[in-house]
């Protein structure tokens, strides 16, 4: 059988533990079999991350500038556990918030619907995708702990050396603090993304924030989104018969337990963090959605939303059999191969990707599945499969297809 052709290198981003154990499988039982894989390779395996001084994390997120399409697997982010466990010079920043802040963007996230695995909220019907803003905020933040008293300002020196003050707080003994920052461009790419997102997919689009509270910094993001869609967007929406729709975050989380689903739910980089676990779980598990960073140039990163599953990864270093789903990290290499598709005009490497997601679809919907939807499906007597037989009975379903 001859594979199918590509044009344009993948920014191929491996990763650490479990999912790093999955990445090659899924290369190797789903991917190379069937196309002529071009990527190119970094290695962002904390290893190599502490070797480089992180600098692969870098070239990573400049070469996705230079291709435009990237694929990552998860990856550990370093906290004083892992400085020791892996020996490292530094407890190095989180890759996803490095590539973030290169790329600049948008998350886009949404669950993958099958039948026997019911949201556990039972009147949503349809997906919800939450689209969070990938810069800044608290991931970009400067802290201090304050050991006593003394007053604390925020400083605006401006390039002529003038200064505006804004007192923080005046101590009278210890606590925090914290400085967050955004750019007004950046929410004006996070609004246009979303506002782009939601006439794509002809579906409504909510955002919600905490303007009441914070009536400079939270109240700009609405002030923004609110005139880029009265310029740029009013029209476009009517004629597609979706709606804009602002609230407060409290509100927005409460009408979203109540509503049928089927929108996307813009959130501040925070809010889509939380949120979006809460949603993954709520459908199912956190194996079961997809994630893609979207940049305002038009660069797209896939990834899955969940992290290393260091539990599972100990287990198999222990020879122990795991059962780790690896579902989203599949939709990551199907979501990077069809955009690749779309952008090289490569027809036969989209219908690959739309068989492969497929594939995953059907094979659980058949009753095999791993423990973690075993654990929560409402369909009968499941076969519960370990990592590699679920990714093997995948490949049996997508080699049915021809
Ligand atoms: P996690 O890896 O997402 O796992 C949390 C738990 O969720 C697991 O212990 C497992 O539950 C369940 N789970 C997650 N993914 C699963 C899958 N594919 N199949 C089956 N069960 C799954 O989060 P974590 O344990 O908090 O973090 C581990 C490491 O991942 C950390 O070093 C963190 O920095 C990193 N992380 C990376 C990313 C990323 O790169 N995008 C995101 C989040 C976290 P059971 O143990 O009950 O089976
Ligand atoms: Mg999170």
């Amino acid at each position: 059988m001859s594979k199918i052709e590509m044009k344009t290198p993948l920014v191929e981003m491996d990763g650490d533990e479990m999912t790093r154990i999955l990445w090659q499988m899924i290369k190797d039982e789903l991917i190379t079999p069937f196309v002529d894989l071009k990527s190119e390779y970094y290695d962002l395996g904390l290893k190599h991350r502490n070797e480089t001084n992180d600098q692969v994390t870098i070239d990573s997120a400049e070469a996705t500038k230079k291709y435009g399409v990237a694929v990552k697997c998860a990856t550990i982010t370093p906290n004083a556990a892992r400085v020791e466990e892996y020996d490292l010079k530094e407890m190095w920043k989180s890759p996803n918030g490095t590539i973030r802040a290169i790329l600049d963007g948008t998350v886009f996230r949404a669950p993958i619907i099958v039948k026997g695995i019911e949201p556990c909220v039972k009147n949503w019907k349809k997906p919800i995708t939450i689209a969070r803003h990938a810069y800044g905020d608290v991931y970009k933040a400067s802290e201090m702990k304050i050991p006593g008293p003394g007053k604390v300002e925020l400083v605006y020196t401006r390039e002529d050396g003038t200064e505006e003050r804004e007192l923080i707080h005046n101590f009278t003994k210890a606590g925090v603090i914290q400085g967050q920052h955004n750019l007004c461009d950046s929410i004006e790419s996070f609004a246009r993304s979303c506002f782009n997102f939601a006439l794509d997919t002809k579906q409504d689009l909510w955002f919600a924030t905490k303007d009441t509270i914070s009536k400079k910094y939270d109240h700009t993001f609405k002030d923004i989104f609110q005139e880029i869609f009265d310029k740029e967007y009013k029209e476009k929406f009517e004629a597609a018969n979706i709606e804009y729709f602002y609230t407060l975050i409290d509100d927005a989380v409460a009408r979203v337990m109540k509503s049928e689903g089927g929108f996307i739910w813009a959130c501040k980089n925070y809010d889509g963090d939380v949120m979006s676990d809460m949603l993954s779980s709520a459908f199912g598990s956190l194996a079961m959605m997809t994630s893609v960073l979207v940049s305002p140039q038009g660069y797209f990163e896939y990834e899955a939303a969940h992290g290393t599953v260091q539990r599972h990864y100990y287990k198999h270093l222990k020879g122990e059999e795991t059962s780790t789903n690896s579902v989203a990290t599949i939709f990551a290499w199907s979501g990077a191969l069809r955009k690749r598709g779309e952008l090289d005009e490569l027809p036969e490497l989209m219908k690959f990707a739309d068989n492969l997601e497929k594939a995953c679809i059907e094979t659980i919907e058949s009753g095999k599945m791993t423990g973690d939807l075993a654990r929560i499906t409402s369909l009968e007597n499941p076969s519960v499969l370990n990592s590699k037989d679920f990714i093997i009975a995948i490949r049996e379903t997508l080699e049915s297809y021809d």
